[in-house]
This record gives structure tokens, C-alpha cells and sequence, in this order.
């Protein structure tokens, strides 16, 4: 499997024609490269992405938007392919990315081919005096960073809604996990993308991502990936005046007060905990349980997390695959040492494993699905993000103390709120210092809706026509009447 850079409608590799491994993480192994681009593959696709920009822009929108649509009809029509690919670049279970992933990556190209022809600027009169319109321009070349696991997902619910307001994309999947954003990237020509107008470039972020933030022909990042990258892009981009959207981590609480539906609380607290190998920005992972319901809770939910058994990612009837990366593994494993110096107790998993009966996995990177107890709402690993099937759980005495710890956290991404009493959903709810707060449910999600976090979990909002608001620039004219 070789990956290219498109970069002015052309499929092709580094111009140093340096390359970096692509690993299978279910098997532990090498698959293929992708090319190691450099400031050379970033000044090419910003020059030529600059260069398509005005064209662009002035194409009607029904025009782009059905671009949008054929590059969706495309995902659609390759849907099966992209799934087996997802999950054997990502480790992720193939009845994952078939459900969720690339169905979803579908949704979020139809929603922005929708979305932008619905899409209205304002108008202020002032009676007798002067009318106020607002034009929502775009804003020149863009660039959209993704992270790995959620790959096409997240890199289509960027590039869409950029393109379709009229901007030009460069746009780098993260090394990582990379190859569906490069197959999606041979369907750009047929979609109907003038060249130039959509490039992808694949390297380290440390290089290509950050020669790409720092062009001065960029006039916005719009970024989903750690907390600690994301300070440094605002670090070299605010100076500059870059319009900037963060989505970055989280530290999520799933509070469950003894008044909720116990078996649908169990069992979506098991899902928020573990789904993708509890690599999902949303996933909860503290656990807060009001006590009266604590042991039985607690003992319910390990007992299920037991009995759930990871599995070769390619097989349909599994749960649970690898974690995405050996580096990844080693972080998730050494968050569990520091548990246990913090004095919390393994309740179940804590170490790696690997799929029964399989002995080509058992180089992959599988970690048992772990719930951790006994810890301090202040301590380390209840404060830092893991990103891995590791959950902390704890009790809490009431509402007043659910809530102090819940917020207690730099973090302020989302929330998950169990209970049948409507006023404190409400009550509870307006309270959490998250972007998106859950009652009774976990991952629902309306795109038209606005998603992203508050405090360390990001700056700025994805989703609806928040989205479409942001790769635009309003400018008003005031005509003398
Ligand atoms: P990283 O921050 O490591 O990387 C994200 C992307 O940024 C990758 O494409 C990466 O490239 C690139 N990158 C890295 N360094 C730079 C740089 N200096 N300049 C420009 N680009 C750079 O995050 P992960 O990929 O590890 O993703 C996991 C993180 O993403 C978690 O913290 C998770 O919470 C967060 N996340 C947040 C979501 C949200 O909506 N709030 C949703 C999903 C994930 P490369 O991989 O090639 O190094």
C-alpha cells in the first residue's frame, strides 16, 4: 500500500521522496508508506490551492455543493472498501467503521452539500436612513488537521464545510492513519473539484503540519487533536491574526444519580467507556456514581467490561480491537502504572492481551478493557486525559458534590447526566462547564447542532452553520438610502 499527496489534482509522492511506514495495529506490523512531505509539498499546495481560490470562490454554490454530493455518492459507493481500510489502518473494529465511521464521514459531505444552500447572511434596515447587508466571504486558503481516531470522520466534517463556503483546502490526516483520506483524495477529480481547489498532503505534524499552520498564506486552522498540539498552533498562529477553531481533548464525567434507568445507564456507561477503545474524544471516563447505588453500579459494570473480549478488528462480531499505535499502548499502560502508585485498585483489566485462539494478533496492540477505583478526584490520572480503555470510578455523596467534581478538571469537552428527574437534568446540565452535555444518552449527535468544548477542550464550535460562520468572514455594507 503506497499513500500519495494530491496536491493540484495530482496523485503523487514527496518531492525528497522520503517515506514513513504505515503499521496494521491489530497486527503489529507494517503494511505500506506514505510520503514524508515537507515546506516543499506545503508552499506547492498553497500556491496552488491560492491560485484555484478565486475561480472558486465565485463558482455558484449549487455548483460546489454538487461536487460535495458526488464526492459523498463516491464515499457511499466505496463504503465496504473504506471500512476494511479504516479498521485495518486505525485497529478499530470493522463493525465500527461500517456502522458509524463511513457512514457518518457520507453524512457530514451531504449534510455541508445541504447545508451551504441554506445558508443566509443578514440584513439590518435602518428605517429611512440606511440598509445594512452582510456578506459572508471566504476566507482564501485553509487548512484542516485531523487526528487518528476517528480518520475520515473527522477530516470530512472539516474539508466539507470549508469547501463548500468556497474556500481552498490543505488539508493533513494525521500520519498515523492516513489512508483513507488518501483514497478519498482519487475521487477528487471525478467529483468534480477543480485542481488545485482540494489538496491533502501527508507527513509527521511536527513537519509538514506545522510549515503548513505557519504559511503565511493560510488564513485559517481549523485543527481536532491533543490539547498540548493545539496550544502550540494558537502559540504560532494567533500572532498572526489566523482565524483559528480547536477541538481538543477531554476528561469526561458520566454522572449516574441512583434515580436513573439502572440497566440503560449500565449499559451505555459500558459503551462511553470502552467504544473505540474508549479512543473517542466523548468517551466518559470518570465514572461518578451517587452512593446509595455505588456497589451494585460498580459490581454490574465490571462484571460486564469482564466479560468483554477484544478481537481481531476484522471480525464482524467484534467489540473490541487494538489501541492505534505501540507509542499509544505504552501511554495508556504507563496512565495505569501511575494509577496504581496513586493507590487506586485494578478492579478488571489493567494490562495488555490479545485475541484468543489468534496467534498472527498476538503482536498487535490490544489493552483489556480497565476500570480503576480507590483514586482522588485531584490526583493525575483522574486530571490528564488517557484516550484508551481506562475508566476511573467513584462515588459521590449528592447533586452539590457530583457537580464539584465533574467540573473539577481543565478539561470541558462533554458530559453524560443518568436520571429521571427532569428538573435536575435541567438544573445539573446548565451547570457542567462542557460544551455538549448528554441526559440519558450518550453519542447522539444532529449535525446541525453545535459541537465542541470549553476550557482546555477547545475554542470555538464545529457543526450546523456554527461551522459554515467560521470558514467564512462576514463584511458589512451600509448603502445611504
Ligand atoms: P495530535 O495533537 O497528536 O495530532 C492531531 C493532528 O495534528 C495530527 O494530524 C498530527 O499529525 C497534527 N500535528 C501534530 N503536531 C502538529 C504541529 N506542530 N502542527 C500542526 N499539526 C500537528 O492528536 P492525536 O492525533 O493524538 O489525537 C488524539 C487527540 O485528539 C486526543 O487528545 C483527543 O481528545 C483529541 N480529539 C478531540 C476531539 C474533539 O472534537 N474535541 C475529537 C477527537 C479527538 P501527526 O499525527 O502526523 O503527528
Amino acid at each position: 500500500m503506497k499513500v500519495l499527496n494530491l496536491i493540484n489534482g495530482v496523485l503523487s509522492p514527496a518531492s525528497s521522496n522520503k517515506w514513513l511506514d504505515l503499521t496494521n495495529p491489530s497486527l503489529g506490523k507494517v503494511y505500506g508508506q506514505l510520503p514524508r512531505s515537507g515546506s516543499d509539498e506545503v508552499e506547492l499546495s498553497v500556491s496552488a490551492a491560492s491560485s484555484a481560490f478565486k475561480s472558486w470562490a465565485a463558482t455558484p454554490v449549487g455548483e460546489r455543493a454538487a461536487c460535495m454530493s458526488r464526492l459523498a455518492d463516491l464515499v457511499q459507493k466505496n463504503a465496504d472498501m473504506l471500512a476494511e481500510a479504516e479498521s485495518r489502518d486505525n485497529g478499530k473494529p470493522i463493525s465500527l467503521a461500517a456502522t458509524v465511521d463511513i457512514p457518518r464521514a457520507e453524512k457530514n459531505l451531504r449534510f455541508y452539500a445541504s447545508a451551504i444552500q441554506h445558508f443566509a447572511s443578514e440584513s439590518h434596515l435602518m428605517e429611512g436612513v440606511a440598509l445594512n447587508y452582510t456578506l459572508r466571504k471566504p476566507l482564501g486558503v485553509v487548512a484542516c488537521i485531523s487526528p487518528w481516531n476517528l480518520p475520515l470522520y473527522l477530516f470530512t466534517w472539516k474539508i466539507a464545510p470549508a469547501l463548500v463556503s468556497g474556500n481552498c483546502v490543505v488539508a493533513k490526516p494525521s500520519e498515523i492513519t492516513p489512508v483513507t483520506a488518501y483514497l478519498l483524495s482519487t475521487w477528487v477529480k471525478e467529483a468534480g473539484f477543480p485542481d488545485g481547489v482540494f489538496n491533502i498532503i501527508h507527513g509527521l505534524g511536527s513537519e509538514v503540519g506545522d510549515a503548513l499552520v505557519r504559511h503565511p498564506k493560510i488564513s485559517a486552522v481549523s485543527f481536532t487533536g491533543g490539547t498540548t498540539t493545539g496550544a502550540h498552533i494558537a502559540s504560532v498562529t494567533a500572532p498572526k491574526f489566523k482565524k483559528l477553531s480547536l477541538e481538543l481533548g477531554g476528561k469526561n464525567a458520566a454522572i449516574i444519580f441512583s434515580d436513573c434507568d439502572f440497566n440503560d445507564a449500565l449499559s451505555t456507561t459500558l459503551l462511553s467507556s470502552f467504544a473505540n477503545q474508549g479512543q473517542i474524544c466523548l468517551c466518559g471516563s470518570r465514572i461518578l456514581v451517587e452512593k446509595s447505588i455505588y456497589p451494585r453500579f460498580r459490581d454490574a459494570l465490571v462484571a460486564k467490561a469482564k466479560k468483554m473480549k477484544v478481537g481481531d478488528p476484522m471480525d464482524p462480531s467484534t467489540k473490541m480491537g487494538a489501541v492505534v499505535s505501540s507509542d499509544h499502548r505504552d501511554k495508556i499502560l504507563a496512565s495505569i502504572e501511575l494509577a496504581k502508585s496513586e493507590g487506586g485498585k485494578i478492579l478488571c483489566g489493567g494490562g495488555t492481551t490479545s485475541p484468543e485462539g489468534l496467534p498472527h494478533l498476538e503482536n498487535g496492540y490490544y489493552i483489556q478493557p480497565t476500570i480503576i477505583e480507590g483514586l482522588s478526584p485531584n490526583c493525575r490520572v483522574n486530571q490528564e486525559e488517557i484516550f484508551g480503555p481506562v475508566v476511573t470510578i467513584q462515588p459521590f455523596e449528592n447533586e452539590e458534590e457530583a457537580l464539584e467534581m465533574a467540573n473539577n478538571s481543565v478539561y470541558g469537552l462533554a458530559a453524560t447526566v443518568w436520571t429521571n428527574d427532569l428538573k435536575r437534568a435541567h438544573r445539573v446540565s446548565s451547570e457542567l462547564e462542557t460544551g455538549i452535555v448528554w441526559v440519558n444518552c450518550w453519542l447522539i449527535r444532529d449535525l446541525r447542532t453545535p459541537f465542541g468544548g470549553v476550557k482546555s477542550s477547545g475554542v470555538g464550535r464545529e457543526g450546523g452553520f456554527e461551522a459554515l460562520q467560521f470558514f467564512t468572514e462576514p463584511q458589512n455594507v451600509c448603502i445611504k438610502l
